[in-house]
């Protein structure tokens, strides 16, 4: 039997060994969104740039328009003047004048205000262009390791996987089917070892009978606790 119980051992750690290459392999998925959302992220600052732009030449455009209009109207008032005889009129006009010209020079200030930020954008685009760049280099060259180290994880894991079939066959069928419930219930930990007079798998303390058998290892034995089966670990040589 204490072959049995070695073969069980046996499987405990190529199941831990499977459990933790499973490990790697889930957190591949979260690294490749990673990257993805980098690139996104990098993309969305610059198109908002970019729109930003759009945006300001849209708004300087129609501020130009006014401030073309105002041109006009003054100009108009202008050729007005000469032909006024009143005074209180040709003050009046004066006034109508010195107002749309204060209006056309605030307008013209908001212009070279849209002028200076859409240059300021144009300045930053080409480091949003190169981070954008950069981080979709990044992401290619970092998809490439991820994808060589996810072949090389499952290459390991059909490996464990292997060794493990090969134990599992050669059990004793009523050892097999126990094994074989415990790791489809147990998220793969099927087997442990009793620590410090503990089942290692849910740590319930067993009772000293439990653990002078065990010692014997000639039995395959079960924790009350976890229903996983428990295995005095072979002495260290
Ligand atoms: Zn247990």
């Amino acid at each position: 039997m204490s072959e049995e119980i070695d073969r069980l051992w046996a499987l405990q750690d190529l199941d831990e060994q499977a459990l933790a290459v499973r490990e790697v392999l889930a957190r591949f998925p979260e690294q490749r969104r990673e990257l993805q959302h980098r690139i996104v992220e990098a993309r969305q600052r610059l198109e908002q740039a970019r729109a930003r732009g759009v945006e300001s030449q849209k708004q300087r455009r129609e501020l130009e328009r006014e401030a073309g209009a105002l041109v006009d109207q003054e100009r108009r008032f202008q050729q007005q003047l000469p032909a006024i005889k009143k005074n209180e009129e040709y003050t009046a006009l004066l006034h109508e004048i010195e107002g749309a010209r204060r209006k056309r020079s605030e307008i013209e200030t908001r212009v070279l205000e849209r002028m200076e930020e859409e240059e300021r954008e144009q300045h930053e685009r080409p480091a949003l262009e190169q981070a954008l760049k950069s981080a979709e280099a990044e992401a290619a060259a970092r998809a490439k390791l991820i994808d060589a180290e996810e072949t090389s994880e499952q290459g390991k894991l059909g490996v464990l996987e292997a060794r493990r079939d090969a134990h599992v066959r050669e059990l004793a069928p009523v050892t097999r089917a126990r094994y074989e419930r415990v790791h489809a219930s147990r998220d793969g930990r099927a087997v442990v070892g009793i620590l410090k007079g503990a089942c290692g798998g849910c740590y319930r303390t067993l009772p000293p009978a439990v653990l002078q058998e065990a010692r014997r290892r000639d039995r395959m034995m079960s924790c009350e606790g976890c229903g996983r089966i428990i295995v005095w670990p072979p002495v260290e040589t």
